[in-house]
């Protein structure tokens, strides 16, 4: 089944102007960029947008580092697309991330590991409905 799924490049990897490179990785595992913008996520947004993890220790500091600086969002799509996004970028922590993903390439570490991929389906409608209007995505 075809499905959409949300990445986000974070500002780890914008600031090191490797989102050329993380996109080619993306379009080479098959998936199609049907919609993406350069934006500064707010520190609220972020807040909200992680808002799972808000008994978590890192919380405060994993908001602060996403709207520290620009970030792409972007919609992904292809069959499988959530498991497989998940598979590309690899696992979180990047020391244990698999050779060929994004994080093994990328990541420096566990806080600032270069992507951002809905985890279910129904969390990337509502992830996806977050950052785009359905006029942005163009499929
Ligand atoms: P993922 O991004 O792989 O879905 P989670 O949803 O568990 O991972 O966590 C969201 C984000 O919070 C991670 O991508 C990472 O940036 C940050 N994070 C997760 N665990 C830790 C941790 N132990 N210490 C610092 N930051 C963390
Ligand atoms: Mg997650």
């Amino acid at each position: 089944m075809v499905q959409r799924t949300l990445s986000i490049i974070k500002p780890d990897a914008t600031c090191r102007n490797v989102t050329g490179e993380i996109n080619h990785m993306i379009e080479a595992a098959g998936f199609r960029i049907i919609a993406q913008k350069r934006i500064l996520i707010t520190l609220e947004q972020a807040k909200k947008f992680y808002e799972v993890h808000q008994e978590k220790p890192f919380y405060n500091d994993l908001c602060e580092f996403l709207s520290s600086a620009p970030a792409i969002v972007q919609v992904l799509e292809k069959e499988n697309a959530v498991l497989d996004y998940r598979t590309l970028m690899g696992s979180t922590n990047p020391a244990s991330a698999d050779e060929g993903t994004i994080r093994k390439k990328f990541a420096i570490s566990i806080d600032k590991n270069s992507v951002h991929g809905s985890d279910s389906p129904e969390n990337a409608t509502i992830e996806i409905k977050f950052f785009f209007s359905e006029t942005e995505i163009v499929g």
